[in-house]
């Protein structure tokens, strides 16, 4: 089975691992250090935070911007549940935007609608987490101007996004955002195995997010309530977790970042030979933007004429290991329990109805999307 996406790894990454397993720090040594510095150069962002997840990243962000249980968040119902579940830790609610069906991205009428009649009403949100799906950027200018002067804070889920690029920047830059969220899970841009960062531009969100992702403990006599008690001395001065990135994790992800440049070049070479492959075929296909480079982590197609569930195990028949993104988060059974309903959101609703994820990764032989291509086609013919 040719698999929807997959990582590579080479010689250098095993040996980075192993360097760090010969050396004193298994965690708290200076691969971490060194990869946030590498990763926050790459986006041009000041700060970079890593942690385990995407999906601690997404918390800490939300936490670190004082999401709490009075406050609502909005994001977008395609996509993976972590983008919601991290306003639903802070005890907050959680609300979404219909997308665009063409950026796949969240609608940005819909968006100025919504908080239109969210004002009226007094319940605008605190956050808004805007999601690059398929790792094209949202207009993130356009975003900002609509959320700046209500004074919503705004938080990029770029998980899929990494290596991509919005007006010449790269994504991560926070140019329009308080801080940009990245995950490093294998089907990612690159991996660490698990794990993920937020990048920001403000000191005062990056120390918050540091006492977030460890226990909330601060060893910084500047940061301490009274006076340090000496050079042993800690104080927890918020309720943080334990949602650090060990060394082996970062001494991984600091190898594989050296190589981002190349996977989203092969990506983006793959996604375009799929889209003249398929230019005469009744799907509609991922656009391509003039004011943002995808980072090409999926290529989802969506279908017109065709039953999915049929191509679907047409397609698996074939050895094509094609996938869904996404199952809407509202319809989820945890978020209809919360009072979402089919029918919320019919853009979203009608693009997962229709879709379908090829294969897409920088290792994907020629052979092998050819296969894929022809499989497509004849199927769909
Ligand atoms: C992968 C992903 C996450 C979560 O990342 P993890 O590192 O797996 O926790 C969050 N949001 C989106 C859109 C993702 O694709």
């Amino acid at each position: 089975m040719i698999p929807y996406g997959k990582h590579h790894i080479d010689r250098a990454d095993i040996q980075a691992v192993i360097d760090v397993l010969e050396n004193q720090f298994l965690t708290q040594g200076q691969q971490v250090p060194a990869f946030e510095r590498a990763l926050a150069d790459y986006c041009t962002a000041k700060y970079a935070v890593a942690v385990n997840s995407g999906t601690s990243a997404l918390h800490i962000a939300c936490l670190s911007l004082g999401v709490g249980p009075d406050d609502s968040v909005w994001t977008s119902p395609l996509s993976f549940v972590a983008s919601a579940n991290c306003a639903r830790y802070c005890g907050a609610d959680v609300d979404f935007v219909d997308i665009d069906p063409v950026s796949r991205n969240i609608c940005i009428q819909a968006l100025a609608i919504k908080l239109q009649q969210a004002k009226a009403s007094n319940s605008l949100p605190k956050a808004l987490v805007v999601v690059h799906y398929a790792g094209l950027s949202c207009d993130m200018q356009g975003i900002r101007e609509l959320t700046q002067p209500l004074g919503i804070a705004l938080i990029e889920d770029a998980s899929h996004a990494l290596g991509g690029s919005y007006q010449q920047k790269p994504v991560g830059s926070c140019e329009y955002s308080d801080a940009c969220v990245m995950s490093f899970h294998p089907v990612k841009s690159i991996t660490s195995a698990e794990g993920g960062a937020v990048l920001t531009n403000s000191s005062e969100l990056e120390r918050k997010l540091r006492l977030f992702a460890s226990h909330g403990i601060t060893r910084e006599p500047s940061q301490m309530q009274g006076k340090s008690d000496g050079l042993w001395y800690y104080q927890q001065v918020e309720l943080g977790y334990n949602y650090r990135l060990s060394d082996l994790h970062a001494a991984l992800g600091l190898s594989q970042l050296k190589k981002l440049t190349g996977f989203v070049k092969a990506r983006k070479e793959k996604a375009r030979r799929y889209t003249q492959a398929f230019q005469d075929l009744a799907i509609e296909l991922p656009v391509e933007s003039e004011m943002a480079e995808s980072a090409w982590h999926l290529y989802a197609i969506a279908l017109r004429e065709h039953n999915r569930s049929e191509i679907f195990s047409r397609l698996q028949e074939a050895g094509i290991g094609v996938n869904v993104h996404y199952i809407p988060i509202h319809l989820q059974p945890y978020y209809q329990k919360l009072g979402f309903r089919p029918g919320d959101f019919p853009n979203a609703e009608g693009f997962y109805q229709r879709a379908l994820t090829l294969p897409l990764y920088p290792d994907l032989t020629a052979d092998n999307q050819q296969q894929v291509i022809d499989a497509v086609i004849s199927i769909l013919r």
